[in-house]
């Protein structure tokens, strides 16, 4: 028996590739993102506030790695605050909803606890504001902290603090040397803030040219990078 050569096969027809995903229309993704919330529980009252997760990842790189990284809190959708005041963080709302322009408080100690905020939650541009509002308050008021509530600044914030070269400026150019002696006790228990003030008496004495801060410099204390870029 003469084993009979099996059929040809047929060339299997190729797969068809499968459609490309239609990319969501921006519109509609947009109203994803502002759908997809955040919640923030802050303080010691454990206030919660829900907040548009693009509004948090704006432009701070804290909130950006937690709510996009792997983080539990981008899974549980929920970061916790307990070291600031549910007033601070109302006042970085209101600024996230008002497109992240101007600052109007008018209180120098929420000033700087928002300085020591906008370092923590590593947004530059916010902290840039707070440069701003106090700059605008100098402006209008001719008055800039007192030494009391600055000395926080130079233990929480670092070195390249654009606030810490604000208030050495302003001492060195402006201040009354009554006022620094009165101060004597304060400025003793943060030396570094005491070294900076003479380095900075000794560069000018050395030719740097140095004037008390105002709006018009407000560029010289800001911090700039990649993403935030140089003020017009
Ligand atoms: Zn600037």
């Amino acid at each position: 028996m003469v084993a009979q050569e099996p059929p040809p096969t047929q060339e299997p027809a190729p797969a068809k590739e499968p459609a490309p995903a239609k990319e969501p229309a921006p519109i509609k993704r947009k109203r994803l993102d502002l759908e997809e919330e955040v919640t923030v529980i802050v303080g010691s009252t454990k206030t919660h506030f829900t907040v548009p997760k693009c509004f948090l990842t704006k432009s701070s790189e804290f909130f950006k790695v937690c709510c996009n990284g792997t983080w539990k809190e981008a899974k549980s959708k929920t970061v916790e605050l307990p070291e600031y005041g549910v007033y601070i963080f109302t006042v970085y709302l209101q600024w996230l909803r008002n497109h992240r322009k101007r600052l109007a408080y008018r209180q120098y100690p929420p000033h700087l606890a928002l300085a020591i905020f906008a370092d923590s939650l590593g947004d530059t541009t916010f902290g840039n504001a707070v440069i701003d509002a106090i700059l605008r308050l100098r402006d209008n008021t001719n008055a800039l902290p007192r030494i009391g509530c600055i000395k926080e600044l130079f233990i929480r914030l670092p070195k390249s603090a654009g606030l810490r070269r604000l208030w050495v400026d302003r001492v060195v150019t402006s201040a009354d040397p009554e006022g620094l002696v009165q101060d004597k006790d304060v400025m003793l228990r943060c030396p570094e803030m005491v070294f900076e003030m003479m380095l900075k008496a000794m560069k000018i004495r050395n030719g740097e040219p140095c004037e008390p801060p105002t709006f018009k410099q407000r560029c010289k204390y800001h911090e700039h990078n990649d993403k935030v870029p140089k003020c017009a």
